[in-house]
């Protein structure tokens, strides 16, 4: 996969991109997406110790509580998996891209997330099994992490010395494995991704959220190829007069990959920045106060977790 960096003037502040954002604010419903990994946690080297900004945290909380505002979290994580980490009550959950969805209620514990699943044929889950069992064994390898997501499965690579040959044994291994290519691969990140034919992406995701809320306006963001097929969507509803809003890549790393940002409107810099934009929202929708008013930083967020019961939403 190719990967341009983009210069850092490319990039716009939480602040213009609020500007930008200004003329749709006044409108309902509003349709707020948001991908997980890069976007509302930085990356780190690995998948299953990725921890959701607190700010990001309690703005979404806020925006799932204001009226004919909803918020929907699109991942390709499994749907609990990404409810588990974020915790947002009155938020729907989109994971697997879609294959999966579920609505957490405010105050609801994540872990009674009710979760619908798109129907597959059950062959194609054996063979993602298969997949994901002798790939690790093949390569055997510490920084190879596998995100086991029936149907599909996933092969992270991001912790390895070399990414790029760590990749290419990854590719080796499954060519062998399913010469046939009955599952679909799905480069992204540092992570090689198998599906089954014909399931949804993230960009039939969006179609149905758009279908499903008929949002006047829609802010959606994300920082890896799979999020440009949901800007793509956006796009397409922008351009047939369905829906308005923005389209907001997020630089996780040092490089983006041009599909994101040629596919969004704007280009945050980090998911810090991600987070003041959703902040700002907040503010601005919900006269957030308790925005200001909450404890910031690590610390304070440890002794907020100690202080509730674990995974219950709010
Ligand atoms: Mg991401």
């Amino acid at each position: 996969m190719t990967a341009v960096t983009p210069t850092a003037a490319a990039a716009v502040t939480a602040g213009e991109a609020l500007r930008r954002a200004a003329p749709f604010l006044s409108t309902r419903p509003l349709l707020i997406v948001s991908d997980f990994d890069g976007t509302l946690s930085p990356i780190v080297l690995d998948p299953w110790g990725a921890v959701m900004l607190p700010l990001a945290r309690r703005a979404l909380r806020l925006l799932a509580g204001v009226d004919d505002v909803h918020v929907a979290i699109l991942s390709g994580r499994r749907a609990s998996d990404v409810a588990e980490r974020t915790r947002i009550g009155g938020a729907s959950y989109l994971g697997n891209h879609g294959v999966e969805s579920g609505r957490l209620q405010r105050r609801q514990r994540v872990r009674s997330l009710q979760v619908e699943v798109v129907r597959v044929d059950d062959r194609f889950s054996e063979i993602a099994e298969h997949l994901a069992t002798a790939v690790a064994a093949a390569i055997g390898e510490p920084w190879l992490v596998v995100e086991r997501k029936p149907p599909a499965v996933a092969f992270h690579f991001r912790g390895a010395p070399d990414v790029d040959a760590a990749g290419a044994r990854i590719r080796e291994e499954v060519e062998r494995l399913d010469p046939e290519r009955i599952l679909i691969r799905f480069p992204g990140r540092r992570v090689l991704e198998l599906r089954p034919p014909g399931v949804p992406d993230k960009g039939q995701a969006m179609a149905t959220l758009i279908r499903e809320h008929r949002p006047r306006a829609v802010f959606t963001l994300g920082d890896d190829i799979s999020d440009a097929e949901a800007f793509q969507t956006l796009a397409r509803a922008r351009r047939s007069g369905q829906t308005d809003g923005l389209a907001l890549a997020v630089q996780a790393r040092s490089e983006v990959p041009p599909q994101v940002t040629e596919a969004a409107d704007l280009l945050l810099a980090s998911p810090v920045e991600a987070a003041r934009f959703l902040a700002g929202l907040a503010r601005r929708l919900g006269g957030a106060s308790t925005l200001e008013a909450a404890p910031t930083g690590e610390m304070a967020q440890r002794s907020a977790a100690m202080a509730r019961p674990p995974a219950k939403a709010s």
